[in-house]
């Protein structure tokens, strides 16, 4: 959104006068903030499940191996899903474990009534096809919103659950008042997980969507462009903060350790914010909206099982 768009600022942002302002200029979209509302509705809405159905919505989350940046998510969702109100069922497998007993244990949970969702947690180990894994999970218990079947619902733009990094990107904009529709939008990066799908986000939201990836000719010029911008990459500070347009809305997907062991994500922090009308922390911005739109989409996911469609969070008054 460059600082010259009509749209740019038009919503009633009721963020904007309290947040806090990067150096140069950048109102920082803080995801910490907005994921803890996103979590506070979200336990409301399972304790009201659980009053309802006499039992809390479950995820169950399978891990196979033992990566450690996996190990360290995985806790995290455990733990933020029972601070929500929502049962945890862990399945920790051996990093031997056959590619037979895996597509088991998913048939297993497909069926297990108290499951809502099921996570499996990415990367898995060699020799496993993770697309068969993926495509094996019941699209009702989707909750990463990885399987086609959503991912082909969302691009016919009738969603059900949602790809939890890209429907943070969407709240948060949403919750700081950052027009999407007519933006023009860059998404850097085309994968299964992110770019694509937040390529279909936000043309849902009615923007005007490029993605780039390795193939893209003039990377330069096509984030020059962007007045809103979307960094997935997974390179440390890839994207120069003087390639960023003035007044834009940046979402950094990016979670790398920098030279110093810090996280740091795809685009050049200091430089950008200077430039750039919003722009997002790493870490404290996309991290902890992932795993509270997680979080949403299991709520979600147990109320339009049990036959509420579309489930509270998705109703418009
Ligand atoms: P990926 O490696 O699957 O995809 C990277 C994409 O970047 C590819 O589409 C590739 O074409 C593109 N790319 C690579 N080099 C490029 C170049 N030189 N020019 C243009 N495009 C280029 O990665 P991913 O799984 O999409 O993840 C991207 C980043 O997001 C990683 O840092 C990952 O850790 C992070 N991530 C964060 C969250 C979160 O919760 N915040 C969730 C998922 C992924």
């Amino acid at each position: 959104m460059s600082a010259s768009s009509s749209e740019a600022g038009a919503a009633p942002a009721h963020h904007q006068g309290a947040a806090p302002r990067a150096a140069g200029g950048a109102l920082l979209l803080d995801g910490k903030a907005v994921a803890a509302r996103v979590r506070a509705e979200v336990s409301e809405r399972a304790a009201a499940f659980a009053a309802r159905y006499g039992r809390r919505p479950g995820l169950a989350v399978l891990q196979v191996g033992e990566d450690p940046a996996s190990s360290v998510y995985v806790r995290n969702k455990r733990r933020s899903s029972l601070e929500a109100g929502i049962e945890s069922f862990a399945h920790d497998l051996p990093a031997d474990t056959s590619e037979a007993r895996i597509l088991a244990l998913v048939q297993a949970l497909n069926h297990d009534e108290l499951v809502d969702g099921i996570l499996v947690q990415l990367p898995l180990p060699k020799g496993v096809d993770a697309n068969r894994v993926m495509d094996a999970v019941d699209p009702a218990k989707d909750v990463d919103g990885f399987h086609p079947v959503n991912t082909g619902l969302l691009a016919q733009k009738r969603p059900r659950l949602r790809p939890c990094t890209p429907f943070g990107v969407i709240r948060l904009a949403q919750e700081y008042g950052i027009a999407l529709t007519g933006a023009r939008a860059t998404v850097v990066g085309a994968s299964n997980i992110v770019g694509r799908p937040m390529a279909l986000e936000l043309l849902l939201a009615r923007a005007t969507v490029t993605v780039c990836h390795t193939g893209t000719r003039d990377l330069r010029a096509e984030v020059e462009r962007a007045e809103v911008l979307v960094a997935a990459v997974g390179k440390a500070g890839f994207i120069p903060g003087e390639w960023v347009r003035p007044g834009a809305a940046v979402f950094d997907v990016g979670i790398n350790r920098g030279s110093d062991g810090k996280l740091v994500g795809d685009v050049e922090f200091g430089p950008a914010a200077a430039r750039a009308g919003w722009i997002t922390p790493v870490p404290g911005g996309l991290g902890p909206m992932t795993i509270a739109m997680l979080l949403s989409n299991t709520v979600d996911a147990a109320y339009t099982r049990a036959g509420v469609w579309p489930p509270p969070s998705l109703r418009r008054e």
